[in-house]
């Protein structure tokens, strides 16, 4: 028999409600495969071992009863940890959260709570979010299960190594400017970033507010989309989360109504410093979707030029305000002595300083300073409310081509996975590996990145390709993504 950490939801599923194996047994299965592989990999931050056996033996007890589960009842998912789940640590990968615990379940896992999903542990990210490539975690590295010298990407990258490395089942990421489908292309696995507002960002960490979403890591689209549709639509908690139902279409796509669907490949995005291999496996993306008879088009997105440089005057504003919460007295204390306390100071002030020198990162340092300069009062014209034009004009750019074509087809990132290191000691270089992914952000769209070959399927380095759908169309680049996949793979 396979292992079950091999199988996709469906497989797992079956196994489960088929007697096959108990939900208990599965959880032993991944921690046991976990112990194996983490120590080398270094996806989790935090393994919720207490929990997740819990949450299966609920689930072997409502199965016992002869009662029907849901498709996730049972499912062992790895959660980033800047998503919080009631009682366990939440670190958002920094020293200044190093003691806290949450103290609510996140909109989405309650949903996942509901549907009988087990929570494995939590994953290893960027700071806040804030990188490409995992390394910017204040505890440790993770490392590309591809390949032990490379980066995962980021900032997503522990999920997305969990996932790749058979770790988890599926998993759950936030994407800001592309941590979700970077690391999925980096890790050979499945990243969806929904439109803004499809689901719920209640107890997801802020970065930026107007650019975050939650979405699924997955070895399959087909398990992306079981998982997003779970998640998705109206939470109370978050006013910006819509009244919309996900329903058949998303896990069930009419392969004759998605081959309807129009493809445009943007001519902005296949410029010079994509490096040769990524190409060639675009490439072959492509002539898949064209054997199974889509029709594919050129297009422009003229102001694609611009997006990298909006995004991080938007972005670091936002980050500005928000990690302003983080003073270390309220979430967490450090101390730089046992007692607990900051010795050697009487002021509010000096401990705030104190306190966020000690918990902030280089990396969330530079971004709340750039951020505050920007919306400082002399410069926010320039700075702020004109990158907000370029958002716009961006965004005009995607509504323009899908009066044309109904989805957008681009690489995810320039380049494969980069080594460990090799780009620490320049953030530009570091910025440019979301060249791709961060317009889809500006412009609240939906995008994917899909391995453009199966899961477990490279030799080399994986490579993905991404696709961009209309407002709440998630159906579209689901479906295109899930045809795909039921290609024959053998010959290609
Ligand atoms: N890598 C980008 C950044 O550093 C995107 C991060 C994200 O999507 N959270 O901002």
């Amino acid at each position: 028999m396979e292992f079950i950490h091999n199988l996709t939801i469906k497989k797992i599923h079956q196994g489960l409600i088929n007697r096959e194996f108990s939900a208990v047994h599965i959880v032993n299965e991944f921690f046991n495969h976990i112990e194996k592989k983490d120590e080398s990999i270094g996806a989790y931050l935090y393994l919720a071992k207490d929990d997740a056996y819990k949450q299966a033996s609920n689930v072997d007890a409502v199965l016992e009863n002869g009662e029907n589960v849901s498709l996730l009842a049972g499912i062992p998912l790895a959660i980033k940890d800047n998503i919080l789940i009631k009682n366990l640590p939440a670190t958002a990968a920094s020293k200044i959260l190093e003691n806290y615990n949450a103290s609510y379940d996140a909109g989405v896992i309650s949903k996942l709570k509901k549907a009988g999903a087990i929570f494995l542990g939590k994953t290893n990210m960027d700071e806040f979010a804030m990188g490409s490539s995992t390394e910017n975690s204040a505890f440790k590295t993770t490392k590309n299960p591809y390949d032990l010298e490379k980066v995962p990407g980021g900032s997503s990258g522990g999920s997305a190594a969990a996932v790749g490395a058979n770790m988890a089942a599926v998993a759950l990421g936030s994407d800001t400017g592309g941590s979700i489908r970077q690391p999925a292309s980096f890790c050979g696995v499945v990243g969806l970033k929904p439109t803004y507002g499809a689901v719920s960002r209640s107890g997801l960490m802020s970065m930026a507010s107007s650019l975050d979403q939650i979405g699924p890591l997955a070895k399959t689209v087909e398990d992306a989309a079981v998982l997003f549709q779970v998640i998705g639509g109206k939470d109370e908690f978050d006013s910006t989360s819509v009244e919309i139902l996900y329903g058949d279409e998303i896990t069930n796509p009419k392969p004759d109504e998605i081959k309807k669907l129009k493809i445009g490949l943007p001519k902005e995005y296949f410029i010079e410093g994509l490096d040769d291999r990524t190409k060639t496996e675009i490439n072959l993306a492509i002539q898949k979707l064209k054997s199974l008879g889509f029709e594919i088009r050129d297009i422009s997105l003229p102001h694609t030029k611009y997006a990298l440089s909006a995004y991080y005057i938007i972005m670091t504003a936002e980050v500005s305000s928000n990690l302003a919460r983080y003073d270390g007295v309220r979430y967490a204390r450090i101390a730089n002595n046992n007692s607990g306390r900051i010795v050697g100071t009487d002021n509010l002030l000096d401990i705030y300083k104190k306190q966020k020198g000690m918990g902030f990162g280089h990396e969330a340092r530079r971004r709340i300073i750039l951020g505050t300069y920007v919306l400082s009062a002399g410069y926010y014209d320039a700075y702020y409310a004109k990158a907000q034009k370029v958002r716009n004009l961006i965004k005009q750019d995607f509504d323009n081509s899908f009066k044309e074509v109904d989805v957008v087809l681009t690489p995810v990132s320039p380049t494969t996975a980069f080594k460990i290191g090799e780009k620490t000691n320049d953030p530009l270089q570091m910025y440019l590996s979301d060249i791709f992914t961060i317009p889809v952000n500006l412009a609240g769209l939906p995008g994917i990145s899909i391995p453009v070959r199966k899961f477990g399927g490279f030799k080399d380095l994986p490579v993905g390709f991404q696709l961009i759908g209309k407002h709440f169309k998630e159906a579209d680049i689901l479906g295109i993504g899930q045809l795909y996949e039921q290609l024959d793979s053998k010959n290609y």
